[in-house]
């Protein structure tokens, strides 16, 4: 069976075309349907211009009605390229669908990329938690952040589409990857909580030196600046740094998030309260006391 016969699960409504040219806004909340069917219906109402979002209870759209999905969907504004998505990595392996939004020009590349997920997700902050990392990635706004978003169609649309989806071990480390969309602010890219990622670093994975080398982590020096791995990073936005006991970590000023050497979290057991030796954007204590967990 191909990708495009799999069923996926969302909300559509016919009342709402392209960007609501009927004017009645009333339809933003009424009107929904919940369907299960092949991605290729999902893509032929796109098409149609009709507006679709997550599975909803009641068929009311709002987030505590956030039933669950197996699709995602990143609106890009004109902050990034077609080309660029299509070439990227991750979309290579894992994107299921492109369409031109209404607002598009040849100038403003204005569109939507759409993931199929292997899995369901059924929890709103879990599903917001993905929206924001696949955000990150492709730099998609960063006002579309809510589980009940509802995206519209466009009728003037061609759609791209690939047999391709988003396995369950990859869900697993997206949701890993930058968690806490709550502390963002859609207008302020400086606004993102700094944390720790649960996600380590592999000694062996590349790295792109700001100077455009690819050197494994393990052998980059701390200090070295570099591009960001985990979002679509254009300036060398992340260096590398080392604590007192020869771990090593990297810090994007980006995303705002600190990501420790494989091996790390085995060596320091702290709990969940936040200590400054386990944040390596606070000055470095000369001693390291260990917290055990409360
Ligand atoms: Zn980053």
């Amino acid at each position: 069976m191909s990708d495009i016969d799999t069923d996926v699960y969302f909300s559509y409504n016919v009342n709402i075309i392209n960007k609501n040219i009927g004017g009645n806004k009333k339809y933003f909340s009424e009107g929904w349907e919940n369907v299960c069917v092949p991605l290729s219906a999902l893509i032929t109402l796109i098409s149609n211009g009709v507006a679709y979002c997550a599975v909803t209870n009641n068929e009311t759209r709002n987030k505590n009605n956030f039933a669950g999905t197996n699709i995602v969907s990143i609106d890009i504004d004109a902050e990034n390229t077609i080309s660029a998505v299509l070439d990227h990595e991750f979309a290579q392996k894992h994107l299921s669908e492109l369409y031109t939004t209404v607002n598009h020009t040849a100038q403003f590349h204005r569109f939507r990329i759409l993931f199929r997920l292997e899995r369901i997700i059924e929890d709103a902050d879990e599903y917001e938690i993905l929206m924001r990392t696949l955000r990150l990635m492709f730099k998609g706004d960063r006002s579309a952040i809510d589980a009940a978003r509802m995206f519209f169609g466009n009728n003037q649309s061609t759609p791209q589409e690939w047999d391709r989806f988003i396995p369950n071990d990859v869900i697993d480390r997206l949701l890993l990857l930058n968690p806490e969309p709550k502390s963002d602010k859609n207008s302020d890219y400086q606004s993102l909580a700094s944390s720790r990622s649960k996600v380590c670093i592999p000694l062996d994975q590349l790295i792109t030196t700001a100077d455009n080398q690819q050197i494994k982590f393990k052998n980059i020096n701390p200090r070295t600046s570099i591009y960001c791995p985990y979002h679509l990073d254009e300036n060398p936005s992340a260096f590398v740094g080392i604590n007192e006991r020869l771990s090593k970590f990297i810090h994007c000023t980006s995303c705002k998030r600190s990501w420790w050497q494989e091996g790390f979290q085995i060596k320091c057991r702290f709990n969940k309260r936040r200590h400054s030796h386990c944040d390596p954007t606070r000055p470095a204590y000369k001693t390291v006391k260990w917290c055990e967990p409360a």
